[in-house]
């Protein structure tokens, strides 16, 4: 028998897992749709050079005004995506929407890169190296100034497959990163196999790097294997200046996160530039 309070918990439970469900429902419903219709939109997220301290790049993160739902995260819709089957079409929409992009910047005197995130089933497309090519090619930006962020929000079930993308992404101009480094399922076979330039730290380790003494050897060690590989070293995440210095000091090459700047649109992004990049010099990352 259960006691009326626990009844009352048990309702608003039930209310709670309905909604997050039927939420669910709409986003996996409205998703083609919005892809289609222009729904979603680009946040630029930039990135420091330490070297300089100036900005060198960027990061093109996708946002879904839903028109009912409003505002959606990445974290809510990518997942949907993957499973069905919409990646593709996302991962297009991404590519040539960070293209135009780019080249406004560029024009604008900006001479920035930018990476784009890629899931793992998109590199499993064999189209999908020429297809982005293509876009590049339409948008009449050089492929030099894209990275290709290899996400591991899903394991990567074609190794074969996957080397062989990046490598055709490689020859076409386009750096290759390694996103979320150490929170994956397999990091380290993934560095020894894939032809990866640039390692992206994950934020989780940032975050403890002052608390955590192993999360501060992790850190340090992993930017020497890096190095020793001749790659370049990212952390993400950074949101101190205490964390700032203690990555500056273990020889770490770039920083994002809200310490430098949080991600924001086009437009914002523009006017944040014009304020921050009097005097910085024109920055391939190759
Ligand atoms: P990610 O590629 O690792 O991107 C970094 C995430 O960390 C972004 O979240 C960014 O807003 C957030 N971030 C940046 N600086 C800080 C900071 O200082 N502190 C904290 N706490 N967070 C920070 P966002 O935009 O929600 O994106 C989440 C994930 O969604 C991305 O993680 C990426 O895996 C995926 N994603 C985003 N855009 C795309 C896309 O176009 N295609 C694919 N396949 N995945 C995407
Ligand atoms: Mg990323
Ligand atoms: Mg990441
Ligand atoms: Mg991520």
């Amino acid at each position: 028998v259960i006691d009326s309070q626990s009844l009352e918990l048990l309702n608003v439970l039930d209310a709670e897992i309905h909604e997050l469900a039927k939420r669910r429902k709409t986003i996996e419903l409205g998703l083609a749709k919005g892809i289609e219709s222009n729904e979603l939109v680009l946040d630029f997220q930039p990135v420091e050079d330490l070297k300089t301290g100036l900005v060198c790049g960027l990061e093109a993160l996708v946002r879904w005004t839903h028109p009912e739902l409003g505002r959606i995260m990445p974290c809510e819709f990518i997942g949907v995506a993957e499973d069905s089957g919409l990646i593709d079409a996302l991962g297009d929409w991404v590519i040539e929407s960070t293209s135009r992009a780019i080249l406004e910047l560029h024009q604008q005197g900006f001479p920035l890169w930018c990476a784009v995130n890629c899931s793992a089933g998109q590199l499993l497309n064999p189209d999908f190296p020429n297809k982005a090519q293509k876009a590049l090619q339409e948008a009449g930006l050089d492929p030099r100034w894209i990275e290709f962020e290899v996400t591991e929000s899903a394991a990567i079930d074609d190794m074969t497959r996957t080397v062989e993308a990046l490598k055709k992404l490689k020859l076409q101009g386009s750096q290759i990163a390694m996103d979320d480094f150490g929170t994956g399922y397999a990091s380290l076979n993934y560095l020894r196999q894939l032809p990866v330039d640039v390692l992206k730290i994950d934020k989780s380790f940032v975050m403890d790097l002052l608390e955590d003494k192993n999360s501060h050897m992790i850190v340090k060690a992993v930017i020497d294997l890096a190095h020793a590989l001749g790659m370049v070293v990212h952390a993400e995440g950074i949101e101190t200046a205490e964390q700032r210095a203690s990555l500056i000091q273990m020889g770490c090459d770039r920083l994002q996160g809200y310490w430098f700047s949080r991600p924001m649109d086009l437009a914002a992004l523009q006017i944040w530039l014009s304020q921050h990049t009097a005097t910085a010099a024109p920055n391939l990352n190759h």
